[in-house]
């Protein structure tokens, strides 16, 4: 069995057919699907997806990239919202929460602090409800661990990750998962090939984040959470290891990130 655990599913991207996806996913053997929000317009849809397809999860946060247009009546929007969903089984983690630094004006000024403030708070939301967060990190590696040194949360996955070894190893020591996905199937990401065979098999996880990222395979056409066991073959390969343990290691490593998943698988 495999675990894509991060997928936008809600994306206007798919159009209407989620659930056809959902189950092209399936029948690949991806047994779980985690759907993180990115803005609070959407906290409603991704628990409503996750209800009513049999291989979905969720999690609720605000995204870096939505912050721009966020205020702080939505951080209390996603507290309730977070309260409200603590009864929902199909519910895993706090998510997308993170800092981009990479989108110019981003990095720095009134947006920047804004970004810092934003995932200081859903931090807070975290360790107040004892839930692990899926993390955005783009060029921020050094400031999201900052953070997460001073607000203890219960760990979680730094997603799409890109970056030193020993940036990777300062994550993995504070109890994160590394996902991998599309961009380790391209031979010129040299980086994140070195990561992903170097870095211990109980750090990583797979991830598709669909419908971007899509597999050298597939580019540039739209990603979709079928793809995890065809991504899973390209580090199974790389780390010259049968596809069939790397499933099962990384799906145990993404339970073992997200114990409320691990309680539905
Ligand atoms: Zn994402």
């Amino acid at each position: 069995m495999w675990i894509d655990t991060h997928c936008h599913l809600d994306a206007a991207e798919f159009g209407g057919a989620q659930a056809q996806i959902a189950a092209a996913a399936a029948e690949q053997l991806v047994k779980w699907i985690v759907i993180p929000a990115v803005e609070r317009a959407n906290f409603a849809p991704v628990a409503a997806l996750a209800a009513q397809l049999p291989n979905c999860c969720y999690a609720l946060g605000i995204h870096p990239l939505y912050v721009e247009h966020a205020d702080d009546s939505d951080l209390l929007a996603l507290r309730a919202a977070i309260s409200a969903a603590m009864s929902d089984p199909r519910f895993v983690a706090i998510g997308e929460i993170g800092l981009d630094f990479f989108v110019p004006g981003m990095e720095r000024g009134p947006l920047r602090e804004k970004q810092e403030h934003f995932y200081v708070e859903q931090l807070k939301l975290a360790r107040e409800f004892g839930l692990p967060v899926l993390l955005h990190v783009r060029r921020s590696q050094d400031i999201l661990l900052k953070h997460l040194r001073r607000i203890k949360v219960g760990g979680g996955i730094a997603h799409a990750f890109n970056g030193s070894f020993q940036q990777a190893e300062a994550f993995i020591g504070l109890g994160f998962r590394l996902g991998f996905g599309g961009a380790m199937t391209f031979p010129r990401a040299l980086q994140i090939r070195r990561l992903a065979v170097e870095l211990p098999l109980d750090a990583l996880v797979l991830e598709t984040d669909a419908p971007d990222m899509s597999p050298a395979w597939l580019h540039p056409a739209t990603n979709q959470p079928q793809q995890i066991p065809r991504i899973g073959a390209v580090l199974a390969e790389l780390r010259g290891m049968p596809a069939a343990d790397l499933a099962r290691a990384t799906a145990a490593n993404a339970c073992a990130a997200l114990p409320r998943l691990a309680a539905l698988a």
